[in-house]
Parts: structure tokens; C-alpha cells; sequence
């Protein structure tokens, strides 16, 4: 496996590397991580494609890698049954999520507080129970407009690592990979959804925008849930941006 440069032009990477250089280049993240955080290493499985990806790359760089789930009251049927049978699949996945009474109808009149109570709060719970010093998750910067300013390596929030190993890669990418390492995937996306979340705020939507189809009608349309946004350690300044 090749060492690698980390802080180099993300923009530059997507465009000039090809499929099997990035394949290779994200093994190399996430076994350079796992070297240096061991079992303090843990991904992000949002049961959508780019996570099924960086799942089983994961897996490939070691068999022990753990990993958790943030469900919500709101996933489609469909997800909570792939989630059955990847936890069956691998029990090292850990799945979080908060029950607490909310508003009826907050997904419409407050997506942003429904997302934090929701989604933030089991992912900060999941990163405090299972000691996560490096979370690894599924982000591409070219899935949507949000998505463009991030690194491959990130202190977002000081003393926790996030990885994003598949940053670099295009969506066709991630399904090439996964049609030819014959990885289950979500059946959701046979119906055609291109971006997955929970059913209130996630429709069929075609376009350049991978992530048009959330929160549509709302002013967060085809943005973020806030676990890429949000501080996810309690008690501890953000540290907005950063790169190491
Ligand atoms: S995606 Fe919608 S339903 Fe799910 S937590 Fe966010 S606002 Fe609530």
C-alpha cells in the first residue's frame, strides 16, 4: 500500500485520479488511522451507499473495525430492514437513537432542531460509549453544495479525528465499486433514490445534485443533518475547518 499525502488539493484529486488509484488511496487512509488509533477507529454506517463502501473497505483493511448505526423513528421500512440484516451480518455494528417525545411534525416546522435531537445527539452518544477517536464516514465532496469544503483528514472538533476516505470519489465511483465487490446495498435505491435519509424529508430527485432530494421545501433543501456540521464532543471547543 502506497504512503500518502494528506492536505493536498482535494479538487485536483478528483479529477485526476482514477478509479483504482482512489480505491487504493482510501485503503491507505483508513489502514494509516487504524494503525494509529486501533480500536479508537470507528465508521459511520448511515446504511446508504458511500457508507456500504467505505464499510467494506473498512473490513478489508481489518476484520475487527467496529462500527455504528443512527436510526430514527422516521427511517423507511426498507432501511430498517437493511439494517437488520447488516447487524445481523456484523454484530460489531452499534446502533443509536433517541427516543425522547419531540413536537409532532417537527421535521416540517424545524428540521434543523428535529435533526439535532434525532440524529446529533446518538451520533455524540455513539462517539462517547465506544471511545471513538477517529470516526470514519462516507462524505463525498461531490454529492451536493454543501458538500465541497471538506478534507480527508479532519479535527472538526479537537481530539476527535474524522476520516473521510471516499471524499474524492463521484457517485458512479462508489457504485462501480460496489457492483464489483457485490456489496449489499439499501434496496431504496432500486426505486430510484439517489441520497437516502428519513421519510418525512427524503423524495426521488434527478439532477446534478445528488442530494436535491432532501428536505425538499424547506430551507434546508439538499443540505446537511448536522453530523458533519455540529460539534460532536461535549464540553470541547470546535475546531472549525482544521487540517492535520
Ligand atoms: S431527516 Fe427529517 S425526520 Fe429525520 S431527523 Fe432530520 S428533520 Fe427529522
Amino acid at each position: 500500500m502506497v504512503t500518502q499525502k494528506v492536505g493536498v488539493n482535494v479538487a485536483e484529486l478528483v479529477e485526476t485520479l482514477n478509479f483504482a488509484e482512489k480505491v487504493e488511496r482510501s485503503l491507505g487512509l483508513i489502514e494509516r488511522a487504524y494503525k494509529e488509533f486501533g480500536d479508537a477507529l470507528v465508521v459511520a454506517n448511515s446504511l446508504g451507499k458511500d457508507s456500504s463502501a467505505v464499510w467494506h473497505l473498512a473490513k478489508r483493511v481489518s476484520p475487527r473495525i467496529r462500527g455504528f448505526i443512527v436510526t430514527t423513528r422516521f427511517k423507511p421500512a426498507e432501511t430498517k430492514l437493511f439494517m437488520k440484516e447488516e447487524v445481523a451480518r456484523y454484530p460489531e455494528l452499534r446502533v443509536f437513537s433517541n427516543e425522547e417525545e419531540i413536537p409532532e411534525r417537527l421535521y416540517e416546522t424545524d428540521p434543523d432542531r428535529c435533526c439535532d435531537i434525532l440524529k446529533v445527539k446518538p451520533v455524540r452518544q455513539a462517539i462517547q460509549e465506544m471511545n471513538v477517536r477517529c470516526w470514519v464516514t462516507g462524505l463525498r465532496c461531490t454529492e451536493g453544495r454543501t458538500r465541497t469544503d471538506f478534507k480527508e483528514r479532519e479535527e472538526r472538533d479537537v481530539g476527535l479525528i474524522k476520516l473521510n476516505p471516499i471524499l474524492i470519489w463521484y457517485e458512479r465511483e462508489v457504485w462501480q465499486y460496489l457492483a464489483m465487490n457485490r456489496v449489499d446495498v439499501n434496496p431504496l435505491y432500486a426505486q430510484g433514490y439517489r441520497s437516502l435519509g428519513c421519510w418525512p424529508c427524503t423524495k426521488i430527485a434527478q439532477g446534478a445534485d445528488e442530494r436535491a432530494g432532501r428536505w425538499i421545501g424547506t430551507n434546508k433543501c439538499g443540505g446537511e443533518c448536522g453530523i458533519h456540521t455540529r460539534p460532536l464532543v461535549a464540553n470541547r471547543p470546535v475546531c472549525e475547518k482544521s487540517q492535520i
